[in-house]
């Protein structure tokens, strides 16, 4: 087999992979397949965190995939951490949703930061910076989550955050709300997202600060009930920070920053989409084995003969191949500063996958039929699962398609009067 050939079919399809996304894509199948698999409904029913699915990411060097090699990861790029995250996400969606946040946290340091302007003293004090933040990973296998969620504009981009810090000595003093904070109680360190308070009652989006608040720091405190209706295992609870000091150096990016940087990498906000085409993944291949009386522990009850049934599964294939088409364009076309054409076939491809994801589950529903959907098979959780990707902020189905339209017939700054 060459080398960067697998012996399995990956959820982005089969493709010329390199020989290392060769090696991380067949671990993440291996891991999801044989551990991440069979511990998913556990983490759904108790609406509990995958600790051990994190122990096995932190013992096979996955927390540190987007690492960069000078910092002692494994320097994967965009596009080859969307793939391994699909393939996690076929497996455990909870999983693979935390895991993106993780992952963010280390691409927005690393690869994205590397394409931003910077003056050369923030370069500096970024690189000095994020060595410390990278070697928690590295070394110690910390995790890091991404709550950026408020119930405000602030999430979609469209106003500053109402979290605030303030500057004092040595540090930052953090007062404020996130809200849908995945890894709540799990993560070792939050990346908030918070606007500088100057004192002036004034909040600017270009004050925007990312600092990382450590999970046992005083004064922050995780609230409130966890009971959803998908996604469960990803333990989005509310953080309330009141009076919480960090010090300097836990700023993830210099001031200012982070705002440039979300204008200047709108992919940043596609690493959503990964999980969600996953589980597309996941509901066909269920489909597949259930009508062929495939699926262990049940009966070998064939359902494959009804014309019905075949034409439901080419439909699902259909959409599954154009998810996968428009997701791999995608992800090698993701890049700083992107053309319009690149940034409209990017919202194109994120709205498509999350919409898609719960077509594909809700045809995989209607095609197996009534005993698919109890409780001991995947595809209920599945389908429960899919439709959580259409809600998240910034890019949220709706929003998208808001971006798009209102992009497509205006021209930046222009007006109709
Ligand atoms: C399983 C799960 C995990 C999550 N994990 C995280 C996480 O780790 N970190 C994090 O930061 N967030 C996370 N989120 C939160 C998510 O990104 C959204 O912030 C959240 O779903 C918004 O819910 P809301 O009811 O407050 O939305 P609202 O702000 O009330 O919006 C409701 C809908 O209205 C539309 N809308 C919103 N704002 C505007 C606007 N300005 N103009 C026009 N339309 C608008 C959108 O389509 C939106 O779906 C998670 C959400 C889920 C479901």
């Amino acid at each position: 087999m060459p080398s960067g050939q697998l012996d399995f079919i990956p959820a982005v399809g089969t493709a010329d992979f390199s020989a290392e996304q060769a090696q991380w894509l067949t671990l993440a199948n291996r891991l999801g397949r044989e551990r991440f698999a069979p511990r998913a409904a556990t983490w759904d029913r108790e609406a509990s965190f995958p600790f051990a699915n994190y122990d096995d990411l932190r013992e096979a060097g996955l927390l540190a995939l987007c690492v960069p090699r000078a910092f002692g990861g494994a320097g994967a790029d965009f596009a080859t951490y969307c793939m391994v995250g699909a393939e996690i996400g076929r497996f455990c969606g909870a999983t693979a949703l935390t895991y993106n946040m993780h992952i963010c946290s280390t691409m927005w340091t690393g690869v994205l930061s590397d394409g931003i302007d910077m003056t050369p003293a923030q370069r500096d004090e970024h690189q000095a910076r994020r060595e410390l933040h990278f070697a928690r990973v590295v070394r110690d296998g910390a995790v890091y989550a991404q709550p950026f969620s408020e119930g405000s504009a602030a999430a979609a981009g469209k106003a500053p955050f109402g979290t605030t810090a303030r500057k004092v000595d040595g540090g930052w003093v953090l007062n404020g709300r996130k809200i849908f904070a995945s890894l709540s109680g799990a993560a070792d360190y939050y990346g908030i997202l918070c606007t500088e308070d100057r004192g002036d009652q004034h909040p600017d989006m270009r004050d925007t600060l990312y600092i990382a608040v450590p999970g046992q720091a005083d004064g922050l405190t995780v609230t409130g009930d966890w009971d959803p209706m998908g996604m469960r295992g990803t333990v989005s609870r509310t953080l309330l920070l009141k009076d919480v000091f960090v010090p300097d150096h836990e700023q993830l990016m210099p001031r200012g920053v982070y705002h440039r940087a979300a204008q200047t990498w709108p992919a940043m906000f596609f690493t959503l989409s990964p999980t969600y085409l996953g589980i597309a993944q996941a509901a066909y291949d269920f489909t597949v084995q259930y009508l062929r009386g495939e699926v262990p522990g049940q009966p070998p009850v064939k359902r494959r003969m009804y014309p019905t049934k075949q034409i439901a599964v080419a439909q699902m294939r259909i959409q599954l191949e154009t998810m996968r088409s428009i997701f791999w364009r995608a992800i090698h076309e993701a890049r700083p500063n992107p053309s319009k054409d690149e940034r409209l076939r990017l919202y194109a491809a994120h709205y498509t996958v999350m919409e898609g994801a719960n077509d594909i589950a809700r045809l995989a529903i209607r095609t197996c039929g009534g005993q698919s959907m109890l409780k001991d098979l995947p595809l209920e959780r599945l389908y429960r699962d899919s439709r959580c990707g259409a809600l998240m902020l910034p890019w949220t189905a709706e929003l998208i398609l808001d971006r798009m339209g209102r992009e497509t017939l205006y021209e930046s700054g222009e007006r109709d009067e």
